[in-house]
């Protein structure tokens, strides 16, 4: 089966549920009676192992990955901290690139770092700094691509040679793209990662976060911890998961073609002073990307001229656009990643990278292009 068609139906066959059902139902007991005391076989016993809407959702996220498996968690960060639990232990090293979605470095910064893991932070657009950064201790490089706020896309397959090499496990995290426009495992990766409340719900209405891999003893160490520490998502959370997910597709397709003619809007426009988005051609790595990815989804930052006071100016003005943080939802989001999204990253770590006060990021949605264009042209004016 192909993409958008596995988006609808893996997970949901009507032959896999008693009754028939079209669509999955939301199985919501959290215990399961069984014949007698001995484990039983196939069957379950109580919801945080595994639960029947869970199993559904995990089956399709695991073939929109082209994985043998997927796990599906609470959240995006429960999924990140579950697996670094899972595969580290005190003493081990991390490689990550420097420009992370904000929650993410502070959950390596000030919660993992308690129990004596380390992390450094390189500038992975290019694999040898990436390669500098390994030592005796490297267990795991973190990657974004493209990343969250300043969509830097680092070389997947390139880094993911170099660990393999030293056995160091490679996590992507695809939120950004999702599986319909880049599959990380493809690339090489060992683990791709997702926040799960961004494109694959789609209508900023469930968190949730998944990771993928076809590497059968993370696989296991992961799974074992998803149900040892419990940061499972609910069934009715894996319900509207998967309902959000069948729409993956045609959203995505949308999500793109909005977002290019937004860039390309405010490319021209006076009052920007630069776009970074990676459909466009003056991307510094838009040759990668193509490499990389089959579209340049629909998340655009860009530098408004003035002070800070005019930025906040223009927030304040978008009306179509939602004043709010994440992305990902049907509707167009817009935020200021230095004071909202990454104001957990240190002012000296935000500049050295690039997140300047200027900064604004867009997340755009799949209303009528023409209404967003005019949103942000009357808040520019
Ligand atoms: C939102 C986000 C996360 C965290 O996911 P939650 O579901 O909010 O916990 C991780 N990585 C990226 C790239 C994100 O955008």
């Amino acid at each position: 089966m192909k993409f958008a068609t596995k988006a609808i139906h893996v997970g949901e066959e009507p032959g896999l549920a008693s009754n028939g059902d079209v669509v999955v139902p939301i199985h919501l007991s959290t215990t399961f009676a069984r014949r007698g005391v001995e484990k039983p076989t196939g069957g379950y016993e109580y919801s945080r192992t595994a639960n029947p809407t869970r199993d559904a959702l995990e089956l399709r996220l695991a073939a929109l990955e082209e994985s043998k498996h997927a796990l599906a968690f609470a959240s995006g960060l429960a999924a990140e901290a579950t697996l670094v639990l899972s595969l580290l232990r005190k003493g081990d090293h991390v490689v990550a690139f420097d420009d992370l979605y904000g929650g993410t470095r502070r959950l390596f910064s000030q919660t993992l770092s308690n129990f004596g893991l380390d992390f450094t932070y390189v500038d992975a657009r290019e694999a040898r700094n990436v390669n500098r950064a390994i030592g005796k201790r490297t267990k795991m490089i973190w990657l974004e691509s493209p990343t969250n706020p300043l969509l830097k896309i680092c070389d997947i397959r390139a880094i993911s040679e170099v660990a393999s090499r030293h056995q160091i496990i490679t996590v992507l995290d695809n939120t950004f793209m999702s599986p319909y426009f880049q599959n990380p495992l493809r690339l090489g990766a060992d683990v791709v990662l997702h926040s799960a409340t961004k494109y694959l719900g789609g209508h900023s209405d469930v968190l949730g976060g998944a990771i993928m891999t076809s590497n059968e003893e993370i696989h296991t160490k992961a799974k074992f911890n998803q149900n040892a520490i419990g940061a499972v998502p609910s069934p009715f959370d894996c319900f509207l998961l998967l309902r959000g997910m069948k729409t993956l597709a045609v959203r995505m397709e949308r999500h793109q073609l909005n977002a290019m003619r937004v860039a390309e809007h405010l490319e021209a426009h006076p009052a920007v002073v630069r776009v970074i988005y990676p459909g466009l051609k003056s991307h510094p790595q838009y040759a990668l990307g193509k490499r990389q990815m089959s579209g340049s989804g629909g998340v655009l930052s860009f530098e408004v001229k003035g002070t800070l006071s005019d930025v906040k100016r223009f927030l304040r003005r978008v009306k179509v656009f939602s004043l709010a943080e994440s992305l990902g939802g049907v509707e167009s989001l817009i935020e200021h990643p230095a004071s909202m999204t990454h104001a957990s990253v240190p002012e000296k770590a935000r500049e050295g990278i690039g997140i300047t006060d200027r900064l604004v990021r867009a997340s755009v949605g799949i209303e009528d292009v023409s209404d967003l264009i005019e949103d942000l042209d009357g808040a520019l004016g």
